[in-house]
């Protein structure tokens, strides 16, 4: 059964609530069907506006003690795990994204909270930034997949040839996107001119354009705005990224660091980028935490350029005010020669990058 409840914070352009589905009767259900005496719940930070109201109805159903886990929320590879057994809980629910890891101790019951967001009026607006484009990839993330199908007919009737790529990589849906995997619009790229991304915001459809070089027309449900990622944007990170990738080339002692998160972990292709950089005589030394940010990492001041393996974005987005350069384990690879730059984004973003762990 639906249950759409507005998420709190996040107002649609027409003033109203965004609604999300949080399927309080199904993790109600799970939670009863399991005889679950403690649970802890995870929410991304657009959703906590609605925490307290969801542990209410829940508290209303089903007899247990419930936590929220205040720690930041990035997505389905930053499960609480380890709080999770050191708290006891017999269960966590992590609201906002699809399943990642199956296998978990405690077990997880993923809540993805879709939107109820009509968006026939932005994907209409949308349809003139396409140009003469024949052939359109769709493309978004999991809150709006269910309004695929809406915006195929709609760019049909436009006479447009409409692709969606298959189930992959890390993505559970047909024409999914996760910021770290692009690998269900790849498989489609060939045969698309330019993708329309629904969705909020320009990490997602920046993350899109680069994986596939192919530009990619936006339209946001939240704003109502559209606009058109292209060859001009690509060219901006890749000049940046490559002049990070550059000044590491002058360094001789190096961070990897590799991620404590559940899903970010990688810590054979840590070991082998360790072994990589010794044969060229450099020091390396290896970091592990959990958040990777400027102050976990200023103080390392004998380091000369890091290495992160966890979430490829926090190197390609980048890190305000680090002095040292930054890579991704992939960049790291074309610093040592091991891949070609042209297939840097595609070795990031196309699902094959947990392959060389
Ligand atoms: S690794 Fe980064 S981009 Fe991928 S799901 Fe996790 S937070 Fe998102």
């Amino acid at each position: 059964m639906l249950d759409f409840t507005p998420a709190g914070g996040r107002p649609h352009p027409c003033g109203e609530e965004v609604l999300y589905d949080f399927e309080v009767d199904r993790v109600a259900e799970e939670i009863l069907r399991r005889g679950v005496k403690r649970v802890l719940l995870q929410f991304p930070e657009g959703l906590r506006g609605r925490a307290l109201s969801i542990v209410k109805r829940l508290s209303e159903r089903v007899d247990a003690e419930f936590l929220v886990s205040g720690d930041p929320c990035y997505g389905a590879c930053d499960l609480p795990l380890w709080q999770g057994r050191s708290l006891g809980v017999d269960l966590i629910v992590h609201y906002g994204h699809s399943p990642m890891m199956e296998e978990t101790n405690p077990p997880v019951l993923y809540v993805e909270a879709r939107a109820e967001m009509d968006v026939e009026e932005v994907v209409r607006r949308a349809v003139p930034l396409l140009g003469g484009a024949k052939v359109v990839g769709l493309a978004s993330t999991v809150q709006h997949l269910s309004q695929l199908r809406r915006a195929e007919r709609i760019l049909s009737e436009e006479g447009k040839e409409v692709r969606v790529g298959g189930r992959s990589g890390r993505v559970t849906y047909p024409g999914q996107v996760l910021g770290c995997d692009y690998s269900s619009p790849l498989s489609v790229a060939g045969e698309v001119e330019v993708f329309l991304f629904i969705g909020g915001g320009s990490f997602h459809p920046l993350g899109l354009s680069l994986a596939t070089e192919k530009d990619v027309v936006t339209a946001d449900p939240y704003t109502g705005k559209v606009g058109r990622i292209g060859e001009k944007d690509r060219m901006r990170v890749a000049k940046r990224r490559w002049a990070t990738i550059s000044a590491a080339r002058q360094a001789e002692r190096f961070g990897i660091i590799m991620g404590l998160k559940a899903g970010q972990r990688r810590p054979t292709a840590v070991r082998a980028l360790k072994g990589k950089l010794e044969e060229e005589g450099k020091e390396v030394l290896l970091l592990c935490m959990e958040e990777v940010n400027f102050e976990n990492l200023a103080n390392f001041t004998e380091i000369e350029a890091f290495i992160e393996t966890a979430c490829p974005r926090i190197a390609i987005d980048g890190i305000e005010g680090l002095r040292q350069p930054l890579l991704t384990g992939e960049e790291a690879l074309v610093m040592l020669g091991e891949l070609d730059w042209g297939e840097v984004w595609r070795a990031t973003f196309g699902g094959i990058r947990w392959t060389w762990e």
